[in-house]
């Protein structure tokens, strides 16, 4: 067998130069090359993480030498709350908070008000959202929500717990972060989302068991299909278990009938298990499946990222970024040059990696360079 190469990485690239924008921003909101509206932000509040999932942060690259962002770098919640209000002025309507692990970042809470006080040009409140591995969810559930947090999307890769160890590298047990879900239900935080990244031959036994627990308990279990994300996880098609497959195995035990879109953009392929006269069970509930390998799904996508940094990435398989923190810190850049900046950039956006994936096969990157990280740019 041949061994491994895993190349070291600096996601720390020189960042690409911000579009000169002189005039005011746009009276609507901006669109992109593609004609795609910016309505999702991502946002990145810390590149650490208490565990070492091989497909995002392999031991042997994240270990004790690997350089982290210093604290400097990193944007305080009054900047990201200031960036924040920008985006929504420009279309976004939800913010997920991502990273790394967002509930390692000390005093996660305070920004969550922050940003669950922000209101849409109409008055609405945003949809806001944070992605979790749900190690100290079981602690911090009802904080959260007391903030203003909405609702948790929790990653979870297998009900076996020698699996999940295995699948977090250090060790993590699943009871835990069970326990993290059960809290997060309790405080209200839903409709909670779980998602379960799939290897072939390393995780797959467990799709029927993951469905099965949570079949009928208000929690929507989803697939994704293992990306190439990044430069580090040593990724192989082998490894991915196309959905189509995942749908499959789940339909031979039970049975399941597609469901529409529910939001435009939305990334998984919805599908309701099945009463006995075969229509769909709300009771029941649903799975979903997301497509990121075989299904390219770039036509709608409305998502920005925001790295740590504070660093605009225009696609998960981008290798550069805008610096947004360099207007944040220069003193004179006004909310409405900062409104023009970010509508420039998101009307030169062209990015559609899973889109050429597909036609060209892996490896047709977005753009120069090696990928950033998903720990980084946030997924
Ligand atoms: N630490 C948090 C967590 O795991 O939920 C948030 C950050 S993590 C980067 C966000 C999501 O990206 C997780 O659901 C994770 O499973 C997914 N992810 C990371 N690397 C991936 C890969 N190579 N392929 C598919 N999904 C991946
Ligand atoms: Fe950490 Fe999430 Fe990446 Fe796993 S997927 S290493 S939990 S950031
Ligand atoms: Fe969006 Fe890039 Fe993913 Fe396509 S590959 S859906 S453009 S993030």
């Amino acid at each position: 067998m041949s061994e491994r190469v895993i190349p070291l990485v600096d996601q720390r690239h020189p960042s690409l130069p911000l579009p000169h924008a002189a005039g005011a921003a746009l009276s609507t909101t901006p669109t992109d090359a593609l004609r795609r509206p910016l309505t999702d932000l991502r946002i990145s509040v810390t590149d650490r993480c208490n565990f070492r999932c091989s497909y995002c942060m392999p031991k042997e690259v994240f270990d004790k030498d690997y350089a982290y962002l210093p604290q400097s770098h990193l944007l305080s919640f009054e900047e990201i709350t200031r960036l924040a209000t920008v985006f929504v002025g420009r279309g976004v309507r939800k913010i997920r908070l991502t990273g790394g692990e967002p509930l390692l970042r000390k005093n996660i809470e305070i920004l969550i008000s922050q940003l669950a006080a922000l209101r849409t040009p109409d008055g609405q409140p945003l949809d806001l959202t944070l992605t979790t591995n749900g190690s100290l969810l079981a602690r911090k559930a009802q904080s959260l929500k007391d903030a203003g947090l909405q609702r948790v999307t929790v990653s979870l890769d297998g009900l076996d717990d020698a699996v999940f160890r295995q699948m977090n590298d250090v060790d993590f047990p699943v009871e835990e972060v069970l326990q993290g879900i059960a809290a997060a239900k309790a405080a209200g935080l839903g409709p909670i989302k779980v998602n379960m990244v799939v290897k072939r031959g390393t995780n797959d036994h467990e799709i029927l068991p993951m469905a099965r627990h949570f079949q009928g308990t208000g929690v929507v279990l989803r697939f994704i299909e293992y990306m190439d994300v990044g430069a580090t996880n040593g990724w192989c098609m082998d490894e991915v278990l196309p959905s189509a497959e995942v749908v499959q195995r789940i339909q031979a035990e039970m049975p399941l009938v597609q469901l529409g879109h529910s939001a435009l953009g939305e990334t998984a392929e919805r599908w309701g298990y099945a009463n006995a006269q075969g229509d769909y069970d709300p009771q029941l509930g649903e799975v979903g499946v997301i497509s990121s390998v075989t299904q390219a799904f770039c036509g709608d996508c409305n998502r920005a990222r925001l790295s740590t940094e504070g660093r605009l990435y225009l696609c998960l398989f981008a290798s550069q970024g805008y610096d947004l923190r360099q207007l944040l810190r220069d003193q004179i850049s006004t909310d409405e040059a900062m409104a023009a900046t970010i509508d420039a950039i998101w009307q030169g956006r062209a990015d559609q990696y899973s889109v050429l994936r597909s036609l060209r096969g892996p490896d047709t990157a977005g753009g120069p360079g090696r990928r950033v990280e998903m720990s980084y740019i946030g997924g």
